[in-house]
């Protein structure tokens, strides 16, 4: 890993002023000041209420060992992450931060929970009463939150369970409750009747339970107004510059480019296939540059494009230039024909950055930018830009 330093944040980062390591494909360029700009931003956003950070599945791709820090630096001290080990690797970069795990108490896992002083989002009868029993007996009242169902029906206590819970106090007296929480299940769409649905469902089981901190909001929930916000919020994407909400931008800045070499460029004549299976044909005389990324790297193959179908994009020498024929493991095809400037060996290529957001890449590959941002990195080199390093 290499770090430089940059003076100001989330600056647009130009392809031309990206330098690709002799030994390395591309660069992923992670901008940790931006990601603590972007939590700052919102913590702003939802004041009087909290801000917290989602740092699950390894900071979604983009290094929790430098994404961690960055945040607790900027002021975050409530972290979620999705499993025990994520938990223990949080705990490692960070003593005194609190962290949660969304997933909940996988079974048989309350010593490694403990031993990474993590807090489990309990998210059933049975991991309340697993959570429960192991605080009687080691004679301590653990910290707890609560996930209560409030219409995503994937994680968390449904009504009945909520009612049988409150009818046996002994189960919640041997835990210290800090947060009864849930998730919205369309939060992205403002106009979307599920929200304030889901609000109210929210509501009626927090008069149930003891009273606790709530937290219901993501980054696309905390779009949604004040309503929303309780007393602590968990963005996740939008802290990484993704703007998944529907409504009224974030305000947020991108903290990802992602950018590959070109490794050459040839001349395709009309009726002349390009890549695996022949999938795209010229139709016209035809310049072809390859580029050093493929699905190998995160590049989603779905972003592929047959004739009559569209498929991905990149921009060269600022130009917006269509991805043709299959993304193969570790290359994809690009015409080149209409790109104002001759595009050559050694070229740089901007697969994800100022000028491609992330939703254009998902979008473009039939996905989403939770799913492209998660799958980056692997093989690509990193560089972080910032975060007091
Ligand atoms: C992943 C997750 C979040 C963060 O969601 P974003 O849309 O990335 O902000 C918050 N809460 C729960 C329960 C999650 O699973």
């Amino acid at each position: 890993m290499t770090t430089t330093r940059a003076g100001s944040h989330a600056s647009p980062f130009p392809a031309e002023m990206v330098t690709i390591a002799t030994s390395e494909t591309g660069v992923l360029r992670i901008d940790l000041d931006a990601i603590a700009g972007n939590w700052r931003a919102l913590a702003q956003r939802v004041a009087p209420a909290d801000c917290g950070a989602v740092v699950k599945a390894d900071a979604y791709g983009l290094g929790v060992a430098r994404v961690l820090p960055a945040l607790a630096a900027a002021g975050c001290w409530s972290f979620f992450v999705a499993t025990p080990r994520e938990a223990a690797e949080a705990r490692a970069l960070d003593a005194r931060a609190r962290i949660f795990v969304l997933d909940g108490l996988f079974p048989g896992a309350a010593d490694e929970m403990l031993a990474a002083g993590a807090i489990p989002c309990l998210a059933s009868l049975a991991e309340v009463e697993e959570w429960s029993a192991h605080a009687r007996r080691i004679g301590a009242r653990l910290a707890a939150a609560l996930h209560v169902d409030s219409g995503l029906h994937r994680l968390g206590l449904t009504a009945v369970e909520v009612q049988r819970l409150v009818s046996r106090p002994e189960l919640l007296d041997a835990l210290d409750l800090v947060l009864v929480m849930s998730h919205l299940a369309a939060a992205d769409d403002p106009a979307d009747p599920a929200n304030t649905a889901q609000l109210e469902v929210f509501e009626r089981f927090r008069a149930m339970l003891p009273s606790a901190p709530a937290s219901l909001a993501a980054s696309d929930g905390l779009m949604l107004g004040r309503d929303f916000h309780f007393d602590l919020v968990r963005p996740g994407y939008a802290l990484y510059g993704g703007q998944a909400f529907q409504g009224e931008r974030a305000p947020v800045s991108p903290v990802v480019s992602l950018f590959a070499r070109v490794l050459q460029v040839r001349d395709v004549e009309v009726n002349g296939a390009v890549g695996y299976s022949g999938a795209w044909r010229a139709l016209r005389p035809s310049r072809i540059a390859t580029l050093a990324a493929g699905y190998a790297d995160g590049f989603a193959r779905a972003a592929s494009a047959a004739n009559g179908t569209t498929g991905g994009s990149v921009v060269i020498h600022g130009a917006r230039l269509p991805i043709v024929g299959r993304v193969s493991m570790d290359l994809i095809t690009v015409d080149v024909t209409d790109c104002p400037v001759r595009v050559e060996r050694g070229d740089v290529a901007e697969l994800i950055g100022a000028a491609l957001a992330l939703e254009t890449v998902g979008g473009e590959a039939r996905t989403i930018g939770y799913e492209v941002l998660t799958r980056l990195g692997r093989r690509t080199q990193r560089v972080y830009v910032g975060g007091g390093a």
